[in-house]
């Protein structure tokens, strides 16, 4: 064995942290220890093996920039060195949690590169690449004999290696594992992979591994395909890697999580004078954040794993709320008019409806009301069920910004919708003597000038101190979103409604705001949306929500069937379109290509021609000129087609009461969410309607279940929630869409709870100081500022 003799000398925590690397290689031989009081130096005498010693530090090169050899001894025992840690271990210059990676000069090259390259820069981006689960390597578990759905993870000796090749390129490779304290009863089990080389390179027999999967009954032994793995040795590493609860972080370009552990565990150590300034208030939690970012990487325990997590994702939700909270003192300071005088207009609109509003729909209006009136301006949303009446509580809004002298906008997503709208509302609002007007990309209209309107609005009491409207302009105008990029030419926008938009960013809003004063702006989305969410998504708006549908609606059946069964569904079909009803059968084509669609929906169309013979049927897809698609609308309004054959372009707010059937093709293709947004344009009138959701022999079994919630219920917050959960936040948050920081360990969905605290104190900073200029909240500026980078680059 080659020993070298190392006395270490220096600073006392160092050089005992470094001493305490040694000993384990040392084989339990503690060195000789003096301490130099005078100096305060410490002095440590070890012999340890070269082999130890470069491992330590990492290379040669690196072992030269790690000790400074301070002298060297050619005779006694074994031939040596006296080291001082050098300048390659920084252990007693601060560390920050913003230094860059590039100043630990320790981390060897290439995996600063690694990090780099999965955008690690930093030692807060290290030390925030959290683990994703946890290893109990104290306890593990007892050599599974069978199947099981639950992954275990144990650790054994490897007995036995083979490769075999099977169909002649395949290659398999077994690993025989045996429980180390073979009791008798204990199996072995196969650990195996399919064409991986590096699993071959790497396992030999005599190894000690922890193997983490899912069991299976193969045969007489049980296998665990491709596990994930980690060979432990007895040595140095043991205290880092075993016996305890260990951190399994995702593993990322050549980057195991056994280094990754490793890695983190050598910062912390680094880190373990500096004080880790906590980045929210304590009044949120007071846990110190330099012992929570320790104890989330390698916990004591569960319980203080528990609670370091618990500060880690109020301070990540924190953050995230502080933009929003930012975002909403900054709309509250910008200067707004008040767009509401009186309300005659309005409650003509009312009086003329033949049923009466239902009390969710007032208390919006009540809602909305108030928000016009204020001198800020309105930023809210107006979320509720598909059919629980949005447009008419936005237009009653409108009615209000115009009875106060202004231009009020409507902004559909499709130009079916636009279309839709401008027909509903010439139809409510000409006999209140209102000028409105289409825009859209492909056609403009507008009302003729009417004498009716001479009594309407210029005789609203209230209209002093702002001119009339000129008769060349239009009080409502309805358009695609289109509008906002065409300088629709405003010339007084009160009030702007968007509908149907789940993502109507900061940016659509800052471009409306450019084209006059700031308007009042609501937000109306499609379906509704999980509380979970509005806290989130829709942080920086006021929210009114519509829980209550409209009376006398027709009940909705719902029924999920295997695709054999289309021709039972075509004959009920047929007997409800001769008993006079419409219907709507949608086929799922999803993003093809523009050839192969026009293709697909011929193909589709003759299909359902045949089968429907001799009723007339329409068809209705995306790329059908908007001419055409008004043409076939209105033919379908008036009753005159009885099918209408569609992809999702019927998705969103298509109103025509007479329609009761909806079938539904390949549904499983579809999200929960679409689905039911789908169905909602069925039980419009008095009649029963039934939605059939067909569903293809291909489909897996969770897709079924994902089905039958339509089936169990019509409610769209119990469905929004359930979509959430099947398609997880990230899905729903997705950063570019939301423009919100993505989250690395918080669930919005789980804790809901903590996203609720992080927003109460994130609120409440701003409330008390809404410059953030207190010498106390300058750490919450940097947060800020911080979190919104994080946006930013994930925007772009
Ligand atoms: P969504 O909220 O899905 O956009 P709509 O605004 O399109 O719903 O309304 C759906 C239908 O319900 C429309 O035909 C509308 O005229 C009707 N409606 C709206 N409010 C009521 C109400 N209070 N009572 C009865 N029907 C209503
Ligand atoms: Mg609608």
């Amino acid at each position: 064995m080659h020993l070298v003799g190392v006395q270490l000398l220096g600073r006392l925590g160092v050089v005992q942290r470094i001493a305490g690397r040694c000993v384990p290689a040392n084989r339990g031989k503690h060195g000789q220890e003096t301490q130099n009081k005078a100096d305060a130096n410490f002095l440590v005498h070890y012999d340890i093996k070269a082999r130890t010693l470069t491992r330590l530090t990492g290379s040669s090169t690196a072992f030269s920039r790690t000790f400074k050899i301070l002298s060297k001894q050619e005779s006694g025992p074994t031939p040596g060195f006296i080291l001082r840690p050098g300048r390659g271990i920084p252990l007693s210059c601060p560390v920050h949690a913003a230094t860059p990676l590039s100043e630990m000069d320790w981390i060897p090259v290439p995996r600063r590169r690694q990090l780099e390259r999965v955008g690690i820069t930093t030692i807060d981006g290290l030390l925030t690449h959290f683990p994703k689960r946890y290893e109990d390597r104290t306890r593990f578990d007892h050599f599974p004999t069978g199947d099981s759905e639950e992954p275990v993870c144990v650790c054994g000796i490897v007995k036995k290696t083979s490769l075999r090749r099977i169909r002649g390129w395949q290659k398999m490779f077994d690993v025989i594992l045996e429980e180390e304290e073979a009791h008798a009863l204990s199996q072995p089990i196969t650990c195996r992979w399919f064409n991986a080389h590096w699993v071959e390179k790497m396992i030999v027999t005599g190894q000690r591994l922890v193997v983490y999967g899912k069991p299976k009954r193969s045969g007489s032994s049980v296998v665990l395909a491709h596990p994930e793995f980690e060979i432990v040795e007895n040595d140095a590493e043991v205290s880092l890697h075993l016996n305890r609860l260990t951190p399994i972080h995702r593993a990322t370009e050549g980057l195991s999580p056994r280094v990754m552990r490793r890695l983190i565990w050598d910062v912390l150590e680094h880190m373990e004078k500096t004080p880790v300034e906590s980045l929210i208030p304590d009044s949120l939690d007071a846990t110190p954040r330099g012992w929570a970012l320790r104890q989330v990487h390698f916990p004591d325990n569960q319980e203080t794993l528990a609670k370091a997590r618990r500060h880690l994702v109020l301070t990540e939700f924190f953050g995230m709320q502080l933009c929003v909270a930012a975002k909403r003192a900054e709309q509250t300071s910008q200067p707004g008019a008040s767009h509401f005088v009186a309300d005659t207009l309005m409650q003509r609109l009312h009086a003329a409806l033949p049923f009466p509003l239902t009390g969710a729909q007032q208390r919006a209006i009540g809602e909305i009301r108030a928000d016009l009136a204020a001198l800020r301006p309105m930023n809210r949303l107006l979320h509720g069920d598909v059919g629980s009446g949005k447009t008419l509580v936005a237009l009653s809004a409108m009615l209000l910004a115009v009875e106060a002298g202004y231009q009020a906008a409507l902004m559909a997503p499709t130009q079916i919708l636009a279309e839709q709208h401008y027909l509903n509302f010439l139809r409510l609002c000409e006999p209140l003597g209102l000028r409105v007007s289409l825009r859209t990309g492909a056609r403009r209209e507008d009302s003729s000038a009417l004498p009716l309107f001479e009594n309407a609005v210029q005789r609203v009491p209230g209209n002093d101190g702002i001119d009339p409207l000129p008769d060349s302009e239009p009080h409502i105008l309805v358009g695609t979103h289109a509008l906002l990029y065409e300088g629709a030419g405003f010339t007084r926008l009160g009030l702007a409604v968007i509908d149907e938009q789940h993502k109507f960013g900061v940016l659509q809003r800052a471009r409306l705001r450019n084209q006059g004063v700031a308007p009042d702006v609501l937000v109306m989305t499609a379906t509704p949306i999980p509380r979970t969410l509005t806290m989130t998504l829709y942080g920086d708006l006021d929210v009114s929500t519509l829980d209550e549908l409209p009376a006398h609606r027709g009940k909705i059946v719902t029924g999920v069937r295997d695709a054999a069964k289309l021709p039972d569904a075509v004959k009920f079909l047929r007997e409800h379109l001769e008993a006079g009803r419409q219907a709507y059968v949608v086929y799922p084509l999803i993003d093809e290509s523009e050839k192969l669609e026009a293709k697909a929906a011929a193909t589709e169309f003759a299909k359902w021609q045949e089968f429907l013979a001799p009723m007339p049927c329409a068809l209705l897809h995306g790329r059908i000129a908007p001419e055409e698609k008004d043409a076939i609308m209105e033919k379908f309004r008036g009753g005159e087609t009885k099918a209408l054959i569609a992809t999702t372009v019927i998705e969103v707010g298509i109103d025509v009461p007479n329609a009761n059937i909806m079938l539904i093709e390949n549904a499983e293709r579809f999200g929960l969410a679409q689905l039911h947004q789908l169905r909602g344009r069925i039980g419009r009138g008095q009649h029963k309607s039934y939605c059939i959701l067909l569903r293809s022999p291909k489909a897996e079994a969770e897709t079924a279940e994902k089905l039958r919630i339509l089936e169990a219920t019509s409610d769209g917050f119990e469905i929004a929630e359930a979509d959430l959960k099947l398609r997880g936040p990230g899905d729903i948050l997705g950063t570019a869409q939301s423009g919100l920081p993505p989250l690395k360990l918080g669930d919005p969905l789980a804790d809901h709870e903590l996203m609720r605290l992080a927003r109460n104190a994130a609120f409440l900073l701003f409330e008390r100081d809404p410059q953030l200029e207190r010498p106390e909240n300058q750490r919450f500026r940097r947060v800020l500022a911080e979190t919104r980078k994080l946006m930013l680059s994930q925007v772009s």
